[in-house]
């Protein structure tokens, strides 16, 4: 026989509720939290971390003190605490005097025998512990709506916050297509550069995110300034520094997203094999230059994002090695000496933009890794060479909702 291991894919997709958490509810989260941190504590006694570890130490004092929760709440907070643990002994290698790890915020994991969410209705119906169950309304939208209709997605552990709940939706890995066309992508501080190539189609394509290294300058500089204006309560200052922190990240995330759904949708209709460099290797030699080294997470998170997507829908991505491909000319080969301005020139009289010759540098080194293509990939070089360039995404986009309905992600965590 055969055996095949599928692997589960899972999406997390926040709802706020109509109204807050019921009473019951919310001191069932205090409860969790209690028993999370509880567990916490008893595992780095015992030095044990594992979910089942932790459940046969301290399952039958833990249910003394907390007689009225639910066993299987009671379990999932093993689970939490034995994650968090993890985190903690991973730092501990790194940082000697890590702080005890302690679960401040409220939240609650909540295994999936131990809820039951109505698609249609949208009603989540909980069990807080033995004949008390409360009712979540959630909070619907199209982009919601699309998840909670899919009959194909599975469900998960549920999450609640105090004011939100994250549902997990599951579904096996889909087998990804062969495809018909190359989306190819040079990946830059502040755009994706790239041609998609295919029977029907041979143009360069840009997506446009400038605003994602303005956002990142702006709190940098705010970072600098906070440093200095709290100088003398180091506290302080750190609290700041990291809701800053929060804040940049949000903003940026929730634009790469915009830019990945853009990639994801045009690879899709197209049906073509995502063509990106491997940024893993990529990192640059320790520098004052605080800016180069911001730079570099944003392009790999949207490498991320993009990845993840394209799996969700079966859009193949290759990654290949970037190394000399914005000094390579891809018609005779030849390695320049030094990076070009913002035009890509060779002796043997090829010229091209820098970046979308890179893309062209890409996509040969993926076509000859072994990338295959249905029908084959003929295309004239030559082409790119005008001025025509197909815009998969701008900050204007922003404003304005995607034909698609692919713009309503921020729910995605
Ligand atoms: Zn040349």
């Amino acid at each position: 026989m055969l055996l095949v291991s599928i692997r589960m894919l899972v999406r997390g997709v926040a709802f706020y509720l109509e109204s807050g958490l019921p009473c019951e509810a919310k001191l069932l989260l205090e409860d969790f939290r209690l028993a999370v941190n509880n567990a916490i504590r008893a595992g780095l006694q015992a030095r044990v971390t594992s979910r089942n570890a932790l459940a046969k130490l301290a399952y039958k004092d833990f249910r003394k003190e907390h007689p009225m929760m639910y066993s299987l709440h009671l379990l999932s907070a093993f689970g939490v605490a034995g994650s968090v643990l993890k985190n903690h002994r991973r730092r501990t290698r790194s940082v000697k005097m890590a702080r005890v790890p302690f679960v401040k915020r409220l939240m609650m994991r909540v295994e999936n025998q131990a809820y039951k969410l109505d698609r249609k209705s949208s009603i989540i119906d909980l069990a807080v512990r033995a004949g008390c169950h409360v009712h979540l309304k959630l909070v619907v939208s199209e982009y919601h709506r699309r998840y909670l209709d899919d009959t194909s997605l599975g469900l998960g552990s549920l999450t609640v916050l105090p004011d939100r709940v994250i549902v997990a939706f599951r579904k096996e890995e889909p087998r990804t297509y062969a495809p018909e066309s190359v989306l190819s992508l040079d990946t830059n501080e502040r755009s994706l550069d790239g041609v998609i190539v295919g029977p029907e189609v041979c143009v360069s394509v840009r997506a446009d995110f400038p605003d994602v290294a303005i956002i990142q300058q702006l709190h940098h500089d705010r970072r600098k300034q906070l440093q200095k204006k709290k100088a003398h309560d180091e506290r302080m200052s750190r609290m700041l520094c990291k809701r800053e922190g929060r804040r940049e990240h949000r903003r940026i995330d929730h634009r790469l997203h915009q830019v990945a759904n853009a990639v994801v949708s045009i690879a899709e209709t197209r049906r073509s094999a995502i063509v990106l460099e491997d940024l893993t290797g990529i990192r640059y030699k320790r520098s004052k230059d605080l800016n180069r080294r911001l730079s570099m997470w944003p392009r790999r998170k949207l490498h991320q994002i993009i990845e993840y997507k394209a799996q969700w829908r079966g859009i193949p991505v290759v990654k290949v090695d970037p190394r000399y491909s914005s000094r390579t000319c891809p018609i005779c080969g030849r390695i320049q000496d030094s990076r070009m301005g913002t035009e890509f020139e060779c002796e043997c009289g090829w010229h091209l933009d820098r970046h979308i010759n890179a893309s062209l540098n890409l996509l040969q080194t993926a076509i000859s890794n072994g990338l295959e293509v249905a029908g084959g990939l003929r295309f004239n070089p030559g082409a790119f060479q005008h001025d025509v360039m197909m815009t998969l995404y701008e900050p204007a986009m922003a404003a304005r909702s995607e034909p698609n309905g692919t713009s309503g992600t921020c729910g995605v965590t």
